[in-house]
C-alpha cells in the first residue's frame, strides 16, 4: 500500500517565498500525514545501498528524515550542523552562498574512518549544501557512499554540482 502513496501530493507550494519568483516547497504536510511519512521513509530507505555504516542529516529538514530513516534500518544517525550549535571539538567547512557564505560542523570523532556515509536531506536545489556536507564527511576521514534526498527540484541542476558522486531522490518536481 505504501507504495501506492503520491507524495508528491503531500508538497505543498508556497509562491514568492522566502523571495518575490522563488516558489518554496513545503514538506511538512508529508510529515504530518503517517501514511506519507511512512511511505516517505520506506521509498529512502529503498535508495540507501545495505552496506552504509551512518546516515549523516543536513540540518534541520534532514534530520526528521535522516533520523526516522537510520532508526527504520537499524544503522546510526549523526547531525551535520550550522556553525555554533555542537560542543567542540569539530570540524568546519565554509562555502559559498550566492550572497556570503556559509559554515557547517560536525562533531569529531563521530566519523570512524573509512565508514560509509549517506548524506540525507529534504531537498535538492542548487547542490551547494550537500556539496558542502560531502567534502565536510570526507574532512573527517569518512566516505561518502551515495547522497539520498526526498525531493529533487529538477531545474536547478543539484545533480551537475555533485557530479561524480551517485545522487538518488525519491521523487522530482
Ligand atoms: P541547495 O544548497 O541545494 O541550493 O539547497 C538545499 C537546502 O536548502 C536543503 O537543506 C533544503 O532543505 C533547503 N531548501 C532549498 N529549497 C527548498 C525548498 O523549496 N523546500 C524545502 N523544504 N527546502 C529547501
Amino acid at each position: 500500500p505504501q507504495a501506492q502513496v503520491d507524495l508528491r501530493s503531500f508538497i505543498r507550494d508556497l509562491p514568492d517565498y522566502p523571495s518575490p519568483g522563488i516558489t518554496f516547497r513545503d514538506i511538512t504536510p508529508l510529515l504530518s500525514d503517517p501514511g506519507a511519512f511512512a511511505a516517505a521513509v520506506h521509498r529512502l530507505a529503498d535508495l540507501v545501498p545495505a552496506d552504509t555504516d551512518v546516515i549523516a542529516g543536513l540540518e534541520a529538514r534532514g534530520f526528521i528524515f535522516g533520523a526516522a530513516l537510520a532508526h527504520h534500518m537499524g544503522i546510526g544517525f549523526v547531525p551535520i550542523r550550522k556553525a555554533g550549535k555542537l560542543p567542540p571539538p569539530v570540524h568546519r567547512y565554509t562555502y559559498d552562498l550566492e550572497y556570503g557564505t556559509a559554515t557547517i560542523e560536525l562533531r569529531q570523532d563521530t566519523i570512524p574512518t573509512g565508514a560509509r556515509v549517506v548524506i540525507l536531506d529534504d531537498v535538492l536545489a542548487t547542490g551547494g549544501t550537500a556539496a558542502a556536507g560531502a567534502t565536510l564527511i570526507e574532512q573527517c576521514g569518512g566516505r561518502v557512499h551515495h547522497l539520498v534526498f526526498l525531493l529533487e527540484l529538477a531545474g536547478l541542476s543539484g545533480r551537475e554540482r555533485l557530479a561524480g558522486r551517485p545522487v538518488s531522490a525519491v521523487f522530482d518536481l
